[in-house]
């Protein structure tokens, strides 16, 4: 059987033509077994632990399980059906077991201990000294130095904070599906546009319903907000949304955090550190919460006054209007996109002839071209798993292949929504032999119809660039170990690539090269530029504030002891306070919805989102400064930051490419938030 399997064979390219989902299930299985033959060959050798018989033995091991498993996941998200999804079921829980094996197994963490004891007489390399750091945390910080004792209570915690996260996300996905807003009269309706009309009444029939029905899923609360003119329904919504996981019934959530914040303090202090951001942040380009929160001070004194004259602006705007005394929470989406048109008068429908999909994708090769010597060669003799799929060979200046690039543009029944990167194959050099990456980029961008060819918006655009912004990490890389290459980065670094690369759509320079109308190859007028530039910065001060308000609260909740938090909507009131602009809503909570830090694995990371937007602008400022091709800033961010991946601490690589730290002030400026 495994002779014949595919997956279990020595190839260089995914053999997508060739694998049935039969194969799965025994590939993986045998991959972990050859993965846990490799472990052991490392614990039984008889020869004292060293760099390279036990960290690069280590780091190499398991490799036939990577490729097998890249390509079975990728398919799960891009291209999955009731089987792949089931066989996920199953493969998972032995991954997990897997791992879990790993990093307990005694036996290996002594010998990774003795080797990191030992690692200032070593004369390791910086990336070596990364790689040694970065395996012997992974057992410290899952507990390995401690007493068994210990080990078992931090595997209780473990244990009840998996269940109460798996807890808070149920109670908030049951109370979004609990909500419903039927409406029956066309006039409640007034303001909202036709599309979004069409998808609410096939909710209602759906649902074998009369009229309207409105859901707290964000692709039917978010135009409801924003257009419809009814603000007692606007309000009923916000209310609705507001208050998930805050009735004081089975499926309140309050409870559920409180325990969270106190068991994950709990565990922080078994394993030595003095909260739970300090602990995450240990493994971030932020480092403390001191320096979180200094961060978001900084940002925060610099944004309020601008952000306080937006409030009042759109306050009175709404007076003028509708002679609305007091602004509430339900009324700012609403004014805002009211002003917004009104002051811009721009929509997707006037863009799109200029953002033909082929254009935009010869448009970021090119760039690519400019600035990192790169070429693009189309090919038709690699496997793909659909036909939508293009292949690409990615050559240097001096012609040598860097890397296999796919790229999936369309949606289809069996991809999840959204964008991302992802790949087949990591870059590393083992025994001498550099290894070139295999990535791939997934959207889900407008497709082409029997009439018109796929024209995208303005901000598929920039999701274009965004994901070919995180492709470039990975094509670029050129590290020795798969696990410090491309984008295996702290998470607070992970998009600066990404980002950087979307300023390039706002400049003349790059949007000249693609951005011509599908029909009469005319050059998108440079005032339609102008206006894209300034209506991405409307308003740009009160989302500053929003994304603050978010990684106060984080920290608010992690980056202390939370022994004596007794009230949630208090603890939450408190922190919300110098962020604050609209009324409060005594009905409403955040924390006890508020799934990125409770369920998902943004907790003491929110302000990332932040801190990226500060890196990509500093960044660009460089560019700007020399040209935004110069090929020497080029150079140095791919010599600098590309190509180096995670082999040293992000802040050390990124004053090795700007000369400095990053300063806020750029994209202060760029928000037109600082004068220049
Ligand atoms: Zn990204």
């Amino acid at each position: 059987m495994n002779n014949s399997n595919p997956l279990l064979q020595d190839f260089e390219y995914a053999p997508f033509s060739a694998i049935k989902n039969e194969h799965f299930k025994p590939a993986i299985t045998e991959a972990i077994e050859m993965a846990r033959r490799e472990i052991e060959a490392i614990t039984k050798t008889e020869d004292k632990p060293d760099f390279k018989n036990t960290i690069e033995a280590l780091e190499f091991s398991g490799k036939q399980l990577d490729r097998v498993t890249s390509i079975f996941f990728n398919l799960n998200s891009a291209e999955t059906n009731k089987e792949i999804q089931e066989i996920a079921q199953e493969v998972s829980p032995l991954l997990s077991e897997f791992r879990n094996d790993i990093i307990l197994n005694k036996a290996l963490f002594e010998r990774v201990k003795a080797v990191y004891n030992q690692k200032d007489k070593l004369e390791l390399s910086a990336e070596q000294q990364t790689l040694l750091d970065k395996k012997y945390k992974a057992f410290a910080r899952n507990g390995a130095n401690l007493p068994v004792e210990k080990q078992e209570e931090l595997r209780k915690i473990d244990k009840q904070l998996s269940s109460l996260s798996l807890k808070f996300g149920e109670n908030v996905l049951a109370e979004t599906n609990k909500f419903e807003l039927q409406i029956t009269r066309e006039e409640d309706l007034k303001g909202l546009p036709e599309s979004f009309m069409e998808e609410a009444s096939s909710v209602a029939q759906s649902r074998g319903k009369e009229g309207w029905i409105f859901t707290l899923e964000y692709p039917s609360f978010l135009p409801f907000m924003k257009y419809v003119e009814n603000r007692e329904l606007r309000k009923k919504m916000a209310l609705a949304f507001g208050s998930k996981a805050f009735h004081g019934d089975e499926l309140d959530n309050r409870e559920n955090v409180l325990q969270i914040v106190r068991l994950r303090y709990k565990r922080a202090q078994l394993l030595g550190f003095k909260t739970h951001a300090h602990f995450v942040l240990e493994e971030r380009m932020a480092e403390t919460p001191e320096k979180v929160n200094d961060f978001l001070e900084e940002l925060l004194e610099k944004a309020k006054p601008a952000a306080q004259e937006e409030f009042n602006e759109l306050e009175n705007f709404a007076k003028e209007l509708d002679n609305i005394d007091r602004l509430e929470k339900w009324d700012a989406a609403f004014y805002s996109e009211k002003l917004k048109q009104k002051r811009f008068n721009l929509d997707d429908e006037k863009l799109k002839p200029y953002f033909k999909l082929e254009n935009v994708i010869d448009g970021v090769f090119e760039i690519a071209g400019r600035l990192y010597g790169l070429k693009f060669d189309e090919v038709t003799d690699i496997d793909i798993y659909h036909p939508d799929v293009k292949t690409y060979q990615v050559s240097d200046e001096e012609g040598k292949p860097i890397a296999l690039f796919y790229a999936d543009f369309h949606p289809r029944p069996g991809k999840r929504d959204g964008a991302w990167m992802t790949g087949y194959k990591s870059q590393y050099i083992k025994d001498g032999k550099q290894e070139r990456p295999h990535i791939s980029i997934v959207c889900n961008f407008t497709k082409p119809s029997k009439t018109r060819p796929s024209l995208l918006t303005f901000n598929e655009v920039t999701t274009l660039f965004h994901e070919f912004g995180h492709a470039l990490h990975g094509m670029l890389a050129d590290t020795i170990y798969p696990s410090l290459s491309g984008a295996n980065v702290y998470w607070d670094f992970v998009e600066l690539p990404s980002q950087v690369l979307e300023n390039w759509c706002y400049e003349k320079e790059a949007l000249e090269l693609f951005a011509k109308h599908y029909e009469t190859g005319e050059i998108i007028p440079m005032e339609l530029v102008q206006k894209i530039k300034e209506s991405a910065n409307f308003h740009e001060g009160m989302a500053t504030l929003r994304q603050l308000s978010f990684g106060l609260l984080d920290l608010s909740w992690h980056g202390i002891d939370p022994t004596d938090i007794t009230d949630v909507k208090a603890h939450e009131d408190k922190a919300f306070e110098p962020t604050k602009l609209y009324p409060d809503v005594p009905e409403n909570c955040m924390s006890t919805a508020f799934s990125h830090i409770f369920q998902g694995g943004y907790s003491a990371g929110y302000y990332s989102y932040k801190w990226a937007e500060v890196l990509d602008a500093d960044t660009f400022e460089f560019f700007q400064e020399h040209g935004i091709f110069s090929r020497e800033v080029a150079n140095k961010f791919k010599s600098v930051i590309l190509s180096r991946g995670g082999t040293e601490h992000p802040m050390t690589l990124y004053k090795r490419f700007r000369g400095k730290e990053p300063s806020p002030d750029a994209l202060l400026k760029r928000a037109g938030l600082l004068k220049k």
